[in-house]
């Protein structure tokens, strides 16, 4: 069985950002001769996707273009709080999240318009979307404090009674579980229909997924707060793959514990049964929560390989990796 490595890339080794092309060859060349057969680049960092697809081509490396629901949403609702529920946030956790909120229908429909224009102008030169964020940060925050913008209120006030629940409110399960199966249907839609859309163009659809689906081991201090639950957060991965609605899943599983990197992997496999065919486990090579060695990379190489799965994805904050980490990837490649 063939495995298959792939990166996740923001073009951030590009220093000419007049003509980006030839750093963009060069890079993707050594990747490419490093065995990656498929590069997931972030839009906001691409500077020229036209430049990027070419040099991709000149490389023999297929390309994910990767986005998220606000990519190319004029204006976007974000979450909504009063001032004194962000304080409270930022006391707690130390940071205020205003991700987009998830409910919100014109974010929807703005990023739809988006992703398909990208798909009409790029068909033929990407082979897949790639949804990333496609879920409502954070879950740790979002238990306390969900939004309260304007979309978010017309569903409390059908559902609740009132605009904005009360923190009493809040520990009922009932109200618990309305406010979880709202979030989860709304970032469903939005996945219902990129699925369509990445269908009528010929292309495929993978997300970028929370490594804690449910239960397994996750970080929840800052810096990091907290990886998932997935399913907290709108993003029920698994249900999607049942449904048949994306084609890869690249769980985000950057632990730089070994054995926390294992027990999540073995989550996946529970989690995913008979259609681990569609998981690439996601590898952190830099990332917020840490570094992880060549030799750690191949642990986690051979972890990912030994459980049948088609491949693995690496991500780097700083996309530049080094001879070792290329000499790892080579062995695996293939
Ligand atoms: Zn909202």
């Amino acid at each position: 069985m063939s495995f298959k490595l792939k990166i996740w890339d923001h073009c951030r080794y590009v220093t000419n950002k007049g003509r980006p092309y030839d750093e963009m060859a060069r890079h993707l060349e050594t990747m490419g001769k490093a065995g990656i057969t498929s590069t997931i680049i972030y839009m906001p960092e691409v500077i020229s996707l036209d430049d990027y697809c070419r040099a991709a081509k000149e490389a023999g490396l297929a390309v994910e273009a990767r986005i998220f629901p606000a990519w190319g949403v004029e204006d976007p609702v974000l979450r909504t709080l009063p001032p004194a529920e962000w304080e409270e946030m930022e006391k707690r956790f130390g940071i205020k999240l205003a991700g987009t909120c998830g409910n919100h229908p014109r974010n929807r429909a703005g990023f739809l318009a988006a992703a398909e224009a990208l798909a009409a102008e790029y068909a033929g030169r990407i082979e897949a979307l790639h949804l990333d964020f496609i879920r409502n940060d954070n879950a740790l925050l979002l238990a306390d404090s969900p939004c309260q913008c304007d979309a978010c209120q017309a569903l409390y006030r059908r559902y609740f009674g009132c605009a904005v629940p009360s923190k009493e409110m809040l520990r009922d399960p009932a109200v618990q579980y309305k406010l979880l199966a709202l979030r989860n249907e709304n970032v469903r839609k939005t996945v219902v229909a990129m699925r369509a859309l990445a269908s009528r163009h010929g292309l495929k659809l993978t997300i970028a997924a929370r490594a804690n689906y449910v239960n397994s081991p996750d970080i929840t201090s800052p810096p990091v707060w907290g990886l998932g639950p997935a399913v907290l957060e709108g993003q029920d991965w698994v249900e999607w793959a049942e449904a048949g609605l994306v084609d890869g899943i690249c769980p985000m599983n950057y632990h730089t514990d070994l054995a926390l990197f294992d027990s999540v992997l073995a989550d996946h496999l529970r989690l995913m049964g008979n259609r681990k065919e569609l998981l690439f486990s996601g590898i952190g090579i830099v990332s917020s929560m840490g570094e992880t060695t060549p030799e750690g990379a191949a642990r986690r190489l051979e972890l990912v390989r030994n459980a049948g799965l088609p491949g693995a994805v690496f991500f780097n904050k700083t996309n530049v990796y080094a001879q070792e980490f290329l000499e790892v990837f080579r062995r695996f490649a293939g």
